[in-house]
């Protein structure tokens, strides 16, 4: 890293500290080194009854999950990851040995779901665990188009949003219907049997499990793997795989003629998966302003359009590209408007990007405003306030607005200026 034409070598160990504070209070500090699976697995080391709302694959790191949102199995009961941070340590350009990022303040405000890599090199979380009970009940079921396959999913857009808000995580990767329920699975049944009758789900069907063992089983985990398998990094799976992403977000429901159409388009040649994540209950609770992740009140369910294929040597991507590309554009009718909103951890470049060296606000804005909606102009702002030159800079960063005081703080929605930097917390580098 240069800076003042300098050049200085900023080291983060690459230890995974995870330090409960106050256990009691669901508190604990997190390094940006962390995958998620190191997160939930040092949680419950510590706590039976604390868990954390955040993303599903035990290999995703903290760094970039948690600054861009994070949307896991919990995001309908206790919101994102980024809901739920207290307090951040971050190198930034101006220090360049550390600050403390104050709750309420702007450049706090930023990273949580702004994405970090605009702004600096977030080292540490401050993070608000959430109680979980002792038992958690998890089913997937797999419907075929025979066994009433798209039926099922025209009435999965009509009540998950609206399901038990212990019922978290239900979410259909076509016609996989899978959820984690925060209780026994007798509550479980008797919800889901009033408001989603059509799913025929059994007391068979349901496993109950501590909310960690769920942690391993939605990581793809499904044959009672032990919890150590979320500490393994090099999972073979995702480490050789390529993957390609497009976000949308449902707001009025499909009609049946168009989830024929979505069907009909996994049949064809270089598909890929759809995953499909409720929203409401507390997201529906949370403002648009609240942090830069604007997604909330009016949103159905959220969908990650994914494509994977193998590097066996030959680099045959196209076909996948080409089959994500028609997906997203047949999916326009039925997707948010004004704009198309997107998901900024579901990084898209097809969007839009940055012109090496040269960032415009009102190019920027192009995409800055599917990932942020009103959202984007603060944090342009917040660019530059905290790094003017824009020294962060990236395919799709927040390019720094400057404005005078003046206009600055006639602007609704701030609550003052970045306060002035505490001593450097060397003991995080
Ligand atoms: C297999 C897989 C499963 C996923 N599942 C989910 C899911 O369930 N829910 C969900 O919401 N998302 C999910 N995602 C998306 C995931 O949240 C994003 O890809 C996220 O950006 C990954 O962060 P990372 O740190 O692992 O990746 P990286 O590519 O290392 O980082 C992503 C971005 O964050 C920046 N960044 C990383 N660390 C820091 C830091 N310390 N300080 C500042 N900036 C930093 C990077 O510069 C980069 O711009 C999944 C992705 C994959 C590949």
């Amino acid at each position: 890293m240069e800076i003042d034409g300098e050049s200085k070598i900023i080291g983060i160990r690459a230890i995974v500290l995870i330090t409960m504070s106050d256990t009691d209070r669901g508190i604990a500090w997190v390094r940006s080194v962390a995958t998620l699976g190191e997160l939930y697995y040092r949680i419950a080391e510590k706590s039976s009854h604390h868990g954390f709302p955040a993303g599903f694959c035990h290999t995703v790191g903290v760094g970039g999950h948690l600054s861009g949102g994070g949307v896991g199995t919990l995001v309908r009961k206790y919101g994102l990851a980024a809901d739920n941070f207290l307090d951040a340590t971050l190198v930034d350009q101006r220090e360049a040995v550390g600050q403390r990022v104050h709750g309420g303040e702007d450049l706090f405000w930023a990273i949580r779901g702004g994405g970090g890599a605009s702004f600096g090199i977030i080292v540490s979380w401050k993070v608000r665990l959430v109680p979980v009970p002792p038992t958690v009940t998890v089913f997937t079921l797999h419907r075929t188009l025979e066994q009433g396959a798209i039926e099922l999913l025209n009435k999965w857009q009509y009540v998950a949003h609206k399901l038990h808000e212990e019922q978290c995580g239900e979410k259909g990767v076509v016609a996989v219907f899978s959820s984690s329920f925060l209780g026994g699975y007798a509550e479980l049944l008797q919800h889901i049997g009033k408001s989603f009758p059509e799913l025929g789900v059994k007391r068979n069907d349901c496993r109950e499990m501590s909310w960690i063992q769920s942690a391993v089983y939605f990581a793809g985990f499904t044959n009672g793997e032990p919890k150590e398998i979320l500490l393994d990094r090099d999972f073979s799976f995702y480490s050789k795989v390529f993957l390609k992403g497009k976000s949308d977000f449902v707001k009025d429901p499909i009609p049946l003629s168009g989830w024929e159409g979505i069907w009909r388009r996994f049949t064809a040649q270089g598909a890929g998966f759809m995953l499909m994540d409720p929203f409401g209950g507390r997201m529906g609770e949370i403002l648009e302003s609240e942090i830069p992740f604007p997604h909330r009140r009016g949103n159905l369910f959220n969908i990650e359009c994914m494509v994977s294929w193998r590097d066996s040597g030959v680099w045959t991507p196209e076909k996948h590209l080409d089959w994500i590309r028609r997906m997203h554009s047949y999916m326009r009718p039925y997707a948010s408007k004004h704009p198309r909103a997107a998901y900024l951890n579901c990084r898209d470049l097809d969007l839009g990007k940055n012109e090496e060296g040269n960032t415009s606000y009102s190019t920027a804005k192009v995409w800055g405003r599917k990932y942020f909606k009103n959202n984007f102009k603060r944090l342009a702002i917040v660019k530059g306030e905290v790094d003017p030159e824009d020294f962060f800079w990236s395919e799709q960063s927040i390019p720094p607005l400057i404005l005078d005081k003046e206009r600055r703080s006639s602007l609704i929605g701030f609550k003052g200026l970045i306060s002035k930097p505490e001593p450097p917390i060397k003991h995080f580098l």
